[in-house]
């Protein structure tokens, strides 16, 4: 059996005619920047999240500048985040010449630990990015009450957790502002790059719509500095032919978790969801102690996994000039030892759900 991670190929066939249809939109109209398919995305995805305000953008990691920007983020300025994520979310802190200050995670859901995170507040503190990892909402109340009390910011990273629910609501409407990714591998992704930010602040969106095309008021009149940031008008396309799906996709995703779980329980740590909350599982993430081993023995009989990450980011070569060294997040450092993520998309069938947890079963038992 040869098993395939994420299964573009597999979803684009099933929304190949309305997919083609809305890309041959665009073509047949040339509105390829800012075209009225990025507005209309926007509102779709208002409606989603029930955000006041939505802007699409050039990428997940453009969404995370576009934030920082629009809560002008200065020199210096401390930014507490989770050294357990996806560069993108301290190497955007790091362009703005601000500083990430790491926090260790949760063992339990591998999320920013919020009892560590007053300990790590000094007077240049300005914000928290906490970052929904492997689709689940960090501990977004608490957080919340730790920024209000110290009044810093907050910036929510849903690069990988868009569509998940926190204590009944999308998660980006809990926060003052959330930024998602549409990579073609995230929950909900598009052909090629694209992100969003999503605030409730009158203030901030302003802003970041001017920011997002060269700061400018209107054209060629620049009252901001800002970027090229827009999102494409056929990737918008994409997105509008796959957004009414997503949420049937998102069952299928938690479908193919419970049965990853039932199958595993008992036998390897399972992956965990706190109750006030839903995981759009970006990631089917086990632990195993002996990972590598099992890994290779998987890769042979055609099961593809992968290990999200296997550095912490305190650990990187180009957070060196940080001054952090092993030992500081003991968590992170152990977890990255220990993650290993199975095929996961909502079109898992059950053959292929057994077939992968018989191999791992089988390769713990041969050791
Ligand atoms: C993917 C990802 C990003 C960056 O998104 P891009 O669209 O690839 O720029 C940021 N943060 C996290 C946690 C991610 O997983």
């Amino acid at each position: 059996m040869k098993i395939d991670f994420a299964k573009l190929q597999h979803q684009y066939q099933l929304y190949k005619g309305d997919i083609d249809r809305s890309i041959q939109s665009v073509l047949n109209k040339s509105n390829y920047i800012m075209g009225e398919e990025v507005y209309q995305l926007e509102e779709e995805l208002q409606c989603f999240t029930q955000a006041k305000y939505v802007i699409t953008c050039s990428s997940g990691t453009d969404a995370l500048l576009l934030a920082m920007m629009a809560m002008d983020i200065q020199p210096e300025d401390e930014i507490i985040t989770t050294p357990f994520t996806f560069i993108a979310t301290a190497e955007t802190i790091t362009l703005m010449k601000a500083k990430p200050v790491f926090v260790d995670i949760e063992e339990t859901t591998f999320n920013l630990d919020a009892n560590k995170i007053e300990a790590a507040i000094t007077e240049k503190t300005k914000a928290i990015i906490p970052v929904g990892l492997y689709g689940q909402p960090a501990d977004l109340d608490e957080i919340n009450k730790i920024a209000k009390k110290y009044n810093l910011k907050v910036i929510v990273d849903g690069a990988q957790s868009f569509g998940a629910s926190y204590k009944g609501q999308a998660e980006a409407h809990h926060c003052e502002i959330y930024t998602t990714s549409f990579f073609p591998a995230k929950p909900l992704g598009c052909y090629g790059d694209g992100g969003a930010v999503f605030t409730n602040n009158d203030g901030y969106a302003e802003k970041i719509k001017m920011m997002r095309v060269h700061g400018q008021s209107k054209r060629y009149h620049h009252k901001l500095i800002g970027m090229g940031g827009r999102l494409d008008t056929i990737q918008a396309a994409v997105l509008l032919a796959k957004l009414p799906h997503y949420k049937e996709e998102i069952k299928g995703r938690e479908n193919v978790a419970e049965q990853y779980s039932q199958k595993l329980q008992g036998h390897f740590i399972t992956p965990v969801v706190k109750v006030d909350r839903t995981s759009v599982w970006a990631q089917y993430t086990l632990r195993i102690s002996n990972r590598d081993y099992i890994q290779e023995k998987l890769k042979k009989i055609g099961v593809p996994t992968a290990v999200h990450y296997p550095i912490p980011l305190h650990l990187q070569e180009c957070f060196q000039f940080l001054g952090y060294k092993q030992g500081d997040f003991p968590v992170a450092e152990k977890l990255v030892n220990e993650v290993v993520s199975l095929p996961m998309n909502p079109f898992v069938t059950d053959g292929e759900i057994s077939f992968v947890t018989s191999a791992i079963l089988d390769s713990i038992n041969n050791v």
